[in-house]
């Protein structure tokens, strides 16, 4: 993997969680919309699926940040060395999640 690889990897995987945010958006007004012609119980199933979605798009946000931060150790030539030890990341773990910061002994 050259870093012009990593970069691409990465801002795609930023481009497909933002389509899903998108997506997401709108599956939260349509609750919203519902809910004035529900009744009490399916208002709880809603405002549950609500709060569901909520976290799943905080997550979403986190991960968004964790690509941007990502990007930039691309830019400053640290892309794939712990942000804790400064040792080398295992290519394994990179391509699993090219947003790790830190190596699995500092993870651990
Ligand atoms: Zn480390």
């Amino acid at each position: 993997m050259t870093k012009s690889n990593w970069k691409q990897k990465l801002i795609e995987l930023k481009n497909e969680l933002e389509a899903l945010d998108g997506e997401a958006a709108d599956a939260r007004s349509t609750v919203e919309l519902d809910q004035s012609r529900v009744g009490r119980l399916s208002r709880m199933d809603a405002l549950q699926g609500q709060a569901m979605n909520n976290a799943i798009a905080a997550r979403r946000r986190h991960k968004l940040v964790a690509i941007e931060a990502a990007l930039d150790r691309l830019n400053e030539d640290e892309f794939g060395y712990c942000v804790m030890c400064g040792d080398e990341i295992a290519l394994k773990r990179l391509e699993l999640d090219p947003t790790v910061a830190v190596c699995s002994s500092c993870s651990a």
